[in-house]
């Protein structure tokens, strides 16, 4: 008996999961499928809908492989939106099938080419990065706003509301970023992380960056990097060297001892947000608190 009464309510629970369709919802139901990308469309639509994100904080999104529940989950959003430009490396062939069935967003497809980033020799790599640069953030999200505008015409009022607001937020914190960076410049600082994410970070703020290993963290760094890398480091009195919040810090560890070798006493700090937002309530729960994080982290570790 005891056993039935655990087991009722979970059948309840099942039922009424398999039986939350579109028309029963209060509010329409969109997926953004990182913690980043949803954070951002939940200040444009406001309470207009639920926001959730597919890949929960702290998950790499290039190697991130839909669940069975994944695709339920996106199978029945009222709207899907995705960050593009082979972020989701895993998935790509997902969003091709749903294209057919399901309202879709690609927020990066409108921003222009020539600011884009390539990520190696083949014409059609591109870096995905471009949270970074968060005046390109605001490209990717204003085209996020127009899109979803055309998809439900009689929010045009609200969504162009808090589209402006959270624009001229994102406005603020590229100022502020302008101005730190420029004191890492002066103090001929460079950004050395584990993967190499921080390309767009670098262009618009103009800083020097390295990362050990490739774009995407499927590539393995190799002996020489390291060892150009410690070489670099010490040659010109770097710091500090970046951890990144969902990569393992073996290698950027490795490039510590390679410096301490050198008699070269180097700072692992952060672990900066690099493809993730922190756990929801923390500082870097939002865009906006990773961004000014990271830049505070990177600024206060290169300045000491
Ligand atoms: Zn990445």
């Amino acid at each position: 008996m005891r056993k039935f009464l655990v087991i009722l309510p979970l059948l309840l629970l099942s039922f009424a999961c398999k039986f939350e369709n579109k028309k029963e919802r209060l509010k329409p139901k969109i997926v953004a499928t990182t913690s980043i990308l949803a954070d951002g469309i939940r200040n444009i639509v406001g309470d207009n809908a639920d926001v959730v994100s597919l890949m929960p904080a702290g998950v790499d999104p290039h190697l991130y492989k839909a669940s069975v529940r994944d695709l339920d989950l996106l199978q029945n959003a009222d709207l899907v939106i995705y960050h593009g430009l082979f972020l989701e490396g895993k998935m790509t062939e997902i969003f091709e099938k749903l294209a057919f069935s399901q309202n879709l967003i690609n927020v990066s497809e409108n921003i222009p080419h020539e600011l884009l980033l390539s990520s190696g020799p083949e014409a059609h790599s591109v870096d995905p990065h471009i949270w970074f640069d968060v005046s390109l953030w605001s490209l990717a999200l204003a085209h996020a706003s127009d899109e979803i505008i055309k998809w439900q015409p009689e929010w045009k009022s609200a969504v162009s509301t808090n589209t402006e607001s959270y624009l001229a937020q994102l406005s603020l914190v590229h100022q502020d970023n302008i101005t730190k960076v420029a004191e890492l410049r002066k103090a001929n600082q460079a950004l050395i992380t584990a993967h190499d994410a921080f390309s767009y970070f670098g262009k618009a703020y103009n800083l020097e960056v390295l990362g050990l290993q490739g774009l995407s963290t499927l590539s393995e760094p190799g002996l020489r990097d390291l060892t150009g890398l410690v070489s670099f480091i010490v040659e010109r009195n770097i710091h500090a060297v970046f951890a990144e919040q969902t990569i393992s810090p073996k290698a950027i560890e490795a490039v510590v001892a390679g410096c301490a070798n050198q008699n070269h006493e180097i700072e692992l700090a952060g672990p900066l947000y690099t493809d993730s937002l922190g756990a929801p309530d923390s500082p870097a729960g939002t865009y906006i608190g990773m961004v000014r994080t990271n830049v505070q982290v990177i600024f206060e570790s290169l300045t000491q």
